[in-house]
């Protein structure tokens, strides 16, 4: 099922614990980068014709409807098995709710991250737990049933009562598909910066430590599954048949076009990426191609999967023997998956098939 990823790296604050190429970009420059938007998608001869569509970013659900609804009408396909729009809460109102269906988005991804507002007000985000709970009910009303919420695990000041209560909201909301990302501790956001830096700013130092972290992700994993929401990828829960449709072929090496700054795609072949900045991209979006790894990807990507990957396992046939040997993998009969241990350890485990 081939797609198509659009990035629109436009954000009203740049939260603190983010480490995507977007944040909070001179105004002037939204109208040039739709713009180059239109004119990269314009300029494009569709291998295939998608049947999905996702918009992430950034905040693209600050795409003035109208230009939003004129993206989707240059991309063969219509109507779309799945058009995902990221959305940040606190904006969305009845009329942007029924624009965006009449645009042709069938599916809203919520960055909610937290429903604590002493937790979400230091990340920078300005919305709350009945924000959230009332603007899915917008989207209910609109026809838009299909949803994610975004958690993250490893907030500043977060508490096992804290995640809990967080999870609560989502047996209340009703949730079909929750993503669960653990708090990344890299130089591109500021707060990982910080803690890298030893310092203090951001809530540096009230970070829930990695066994908590770890402890938090595991409770998510059991509560979803009690809940009917499963675990379908490593960060991924859904209810039976709400599963990301785009999202699966990441990890099963569909092709998809991206468009816009810093996007990937994949023809098949190649992995191609535009240029990262947005004054860079509207001039020119650069895209590079460097040459996929079949063999490898085959596994790293498909392992991510809880359905896990089938056989052959050709080159790496020793290698898979060692890590279910070591508890990190297991055979199901017919298919490898990884272990709960190597959910946990899993970039250990990917590196051995790149
Ligand atoms: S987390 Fe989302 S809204 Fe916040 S800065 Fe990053 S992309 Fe923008």
């Amino acid at each position: 099922m081939p797609g198509v990823y659009i990035s629109y790296p436009f954000c009203a604050q740049k939260c603190t614990y983010c480490n995507f190429a977007s944040g909070v970009l001179p105004r002037a420059l939204e109208p040039q980068y739709i713009a180059a938007l239109t004119r990269e998608i314009q300029a494009t001869e569709w291998p295939f014709t998608p049947e999905t569509i996702y918009f992430g970013g950034g905040t693209p659900s600050q795409i003035a409807p109208t230009d939003l609804a004129a993206l989707i009408a240059l991309i063969p396909g219509a109507p779309f098995a799945e058009a995902t729009l990221e959305a940040a809460p606190g904006n969305i109102t009845p009329e942007i709710a029924r624009a965006w269906v009449d645009a042709g988005i069938n599916r809203v991804s919520l960055g909610v991250q937290s429903f604590i507002q002493r937790e979400l007000s230091r990340t920078g985000r300005k919305h709350t737990a009945e924000i959230v709970e009332r603007e899915i009910a917008t989207l209910r009303a609109a026809g838009i049933t299909n949803f994610n919420i975004d958690l993250i695990a490893g907030l500043p000041g977060q508490t096992a009562a804290s995640w809990n209560e967080s999870l609560d909201w989502i047996e209340r909301l009703e949730a079909p598909h929750v993503s669960v990302y653990m708090l990344e501790i890299d130089e591109d956001s500021n707060l990982g910066a910080e803690v890298i830096a030893f310092g203090q700013r951001y809530g540096a130092r009230d970070i829930p430590n990695d066994d908590a972290i770890a402890d938090f992700y595991e409770t998510a994993v059991e509560r979803l599954a009690n809940l009917g929401i499963p675990r379908y990828e490593i960060s991924n829960f859904a209810r039976p048949g709400s599963e990301s449709l785009h999202n699966t072929k990441y990890w099963t090496r569909e092709p998809y076009l991206g468009f816009g700054a810093d996007a990937h795609g994949f023809d098949g072949r190649e992995r191609i990426q535009n240029t990262e900045r947005a004054e860079d991209y509207v001039i020119d979006p650069k895209p590079e191609r460097t040459p996929a790894d079949p063999v490898g990807e085959r596994f790293f990507l498909g392992l991510r999967l809880m359905r896990g990957i089938e056989p052959p396992f050709g080159p790496f046939a020793s290698k898979i023997k060692k890590l279910i040997a070591d508890g990190l993998l297991e055979s199901t009969g017919d298919r490898i998956r990884l272990t709960p241990r190597g959910v946990l350890l899993s970039n250990e485990v990917f590196s051995e098939f790149v």
